[in-house]
């Protein structure tokens, strides 16, 4: 676009005609259409109603023709998006079997923060996450705090008997009908523990039976992000002008709550052409917002009303007649 050609467009409608961003000489706009009430174009209220009767079902067929508009009006909503991020720490530490620690890189798994530091971290996105920093002064080797030192635990499976109940006799020692003994147990009602082979005990995975194991601190800090919307709707319903998108105009840090380690408030600007006019004699108003066509009363099409009650009427004596036998 050259610089003698200017736009005195800026709202979502009339980027969508022929004035806007076209390529217009300066001269030749007419005063009229920039006066004409915040630079709308020649015929946008039509354009307006007929994209509300295309995309909306049950309006009066004859919306366009019949409708007379009564006032087009640009009207600048706002959005304010507030959005925070709580943290919670738990102090845990981390173990592993020294053999385990010696193989791994321990600090891999951890932030490069340390964690009395972990304020100076503050997450780019308010995403649920859950982020270690470690505290590597606390690295030690004492007892295994699975086994107490022993290097072998007590087996879940029998309860440290080293035997549990046979199964096939159910701990009675003999068949069905108490005949013979049993087959799987030999009459003794129990059989070995298959978990620990009678031993009653088990290697602690821990600290791989040694009795020893590698602990470091940290700190398990867990991000929870929140975000509340209000709107200056400016006579626009609030719940259409909280569904648009918007363009952003600021976003501007806040003061932050206790445990908080983030909070802002985006403004976005939702430019909104209402469109009031008369049908019939009753006033309605229809808001174009970004791309859509939005209203909380029409003229109701009376065939249209009809349809859908008729469909679900139809509906309900096919049931009927299936429910009693006839088809
Ligand atoms: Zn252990
Ligand atoms: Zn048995
Ligand atoms: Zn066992």
């Amino acid at each position: 676009m050259s610089a003698d050609r200017i736009t005195v467009c800026t709202h979502m409608l009339l980027c969508s005609t022929e004035c806007c961003y076209s390529e217009m000489a300066a001269g030749t706009q007419t005063a009229v259409e920039v006066e004409e009430g915040d630079g709308f174009v020649d015929g946008a209220e039509t354009e307006i109603l007929e994209n509300y009767l295309e995309n909306h079902w049950g309006v009066v067929g004859d919306l366009v023709e019949e409708a007379t508009p009564t006032g087009l009006e640009a009207v600048d909503c706002h959005k304010h998006i507030t959005r925070s991020l709580t943290v919670d720490d738990e102090e845990m530490f981390i173990e592993l079997s020294t053999q385990e620690a010696q193989n791994m890189d321990v600090g891999s798994e951890f932030m490069d923060v340390h964690a009395d530091e972990r304020d100076s971290f503050v997450p780019d996105e308010f995403e649920p996450i859950e982020l270690d920093f470690p505290r590597p002064e606390t690295e030690r080797i004492d007892a295994c705090t699975e086994c107490h030192g022993n290097g072998r635990n007590q087996c879940g499976s029998c309860g440290g008997s080293g035997a549990n109940q046979c199964g096939r006799c159910g701990g009675s020692g003999t068949n069905s009908d108490r005949s013979a003994s049993c087959s799987q147990c030999g009459g003794t009602g129990s059989i070995v523990c298959g978990s620990c082979s009678g031993n009653g005990s088990v290697v602690c995975d821990t600290c791989e039976a040694t009795g020893e194991s590698y602990k470091m601190d940290f700190v398990r800090r867990v991000y929870d992000p929140a975000e509340t919307v209000t709107v200056d709707a400016e006579g626009v319903p609030d719940k259409f002008v909280e569904q648009a998108t918007g363009i952003e105009l600021s976003t501007d840090r806040n003061q932050l709550a206790t445990d908080e380690i983030r909070n802002e408030t985006e403004v976005r600007e939702v430019p909104v052409a209402v469109l009031e006019y008369t049908y019939d004699g009753d006033e309605y108003t229809i808001y174009q917002i970004e791309e859509d066509t939005k209203a909380t009363a029409h003229p109701q099409s009376t065939a249209r009303k009809i349809l859908p009650i008729a469909v679900v009427g139809v509906g309900a004596v096919v049931v009927a007649l299936w429910y009693v036998g006839i088809i």
